[in-house]
């Protein structure tokens, strides 16, 4: 096992990581969207981080055009769900906790939080269930001082200071990032063993026993002296190898094959280790 890493506890062929949204999660508020074209693509992220509540006020273009559809690749459920309100004090009106996100520092004393930060505060107050809600700002000159003013803190994304601002619709992915993240407790790594199975000791014992009978054979250990501290290091790059029991069976089988091969005195039926068996 590599350290530092957690080993998934069954061996299934498990095509992703586990996750799961989680409880609560925040509304999405666009203030002012300026094109049809974000909000698909907001809607978009907002699926794949397990957000569903799509809340816009004021927006310029409509959000269920073909244009907003299509960006929203196949999240149009959320599209469709989308309330509108002309004003962001009602949109927000029956939220606890609302989080303004900017891209820039403004005069005010105010709490900004990192959206790592956000998240794991947005986890902790959901949990307890309360509703919150993430308010994002227009393309052109993002949210308002008074809008800033409605929410409990501010949310920044530490970026490049000479680059800072991002895109609509990929703000709205890197917090809603966050905010999945901050409630996935799934491995940090797991092996995908599709039909095979790590090698046991028993089986690996096998191979060394095999190996070295060959490397004996064919003189690769015939330093009395030396062969213990040999057989240890090929042990141990085998062991580092973290072998599968099919990867043990090839292994055998290319033992086998390097004795025999193609030459002439090949035995019809090759002796040595019953391959089946592992
Ligand atoms: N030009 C605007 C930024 C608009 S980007 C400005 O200078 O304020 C549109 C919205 O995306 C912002 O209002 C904010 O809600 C969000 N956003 C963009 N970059 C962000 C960042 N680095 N951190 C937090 N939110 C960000």
């Amino acid at each position: 096992m590599t350290l530092g890493r957690t080993q998934a506890t069954s061996y299934a062929d498990k095509a992703r990581l586990p996750a799961k949204p989680g409880a609560n999660p925040p509304a999405v508020i666009l203030v002012e969207p300026q094109l049809g074209e974000n909000i698909g693509t907001t809607a978009r992220a907002m699926m794949n981080c397990g957000l569903n509540d799509l809340r816009l006020v004021d927006p310029k273009e409509d959000w269920l055009s073909e244009k907003a559809r299509g960006a929203s690749s196949g999240a149009d459920a959320i599209l469709e769900k989308a309330q509108k309100f002309t004003k962001v004090e009602d949109a927000i009106a029956d939220l606890e906790c609302v989080y303004a996100t900017t891209a820039r520092r403004r005069e005010m004393v105010k709490t900004v939080m990192t959206a790592r930060a956000a998240a794991g505060d947005m986890r902790t107050r959901g949990a307890a269930a309360q509703r919150l809600g993430l308010l994002f700002g227009r393309e052109r000159i993002g949210l308002t001082n008074h809008e800033l003013g409605l929410a409990n803190v501010l949310v920044e994304v530490p970026m490049n200071p000479e680059h800072s601002s991002l895109n609509l619709a990929q703000a709205v992915l890197v917090v809603g990032y966050e905010w999945f993240q901050a409630g996935y407790d799934g491995p940090d790594a797991v092996t995908t063993y599709n039909k095979t199975m790590p090698v046991t000791k028993e089986l690996l014992q096998e191979l060394f026993d095999h190996l070295e009978e060959e490397l004996d054979l064919c003189g690769f250990l015939r330093n009395d002296e030396k062969r213990p501290s040999m057989v240890v290091n090929i042990r141990n790059m085998l062991q580092r190898a973290e072998l599968t029991v099919q990867e043990v069976r090839t292994l055998h089988g290319i033992i086998k094959e390097l004795r025999y091969g193609r030459r002439e005195d090949r035995p019809k039926r090759q002796p040595g280790y019953k391959v089946d068996k592992v």
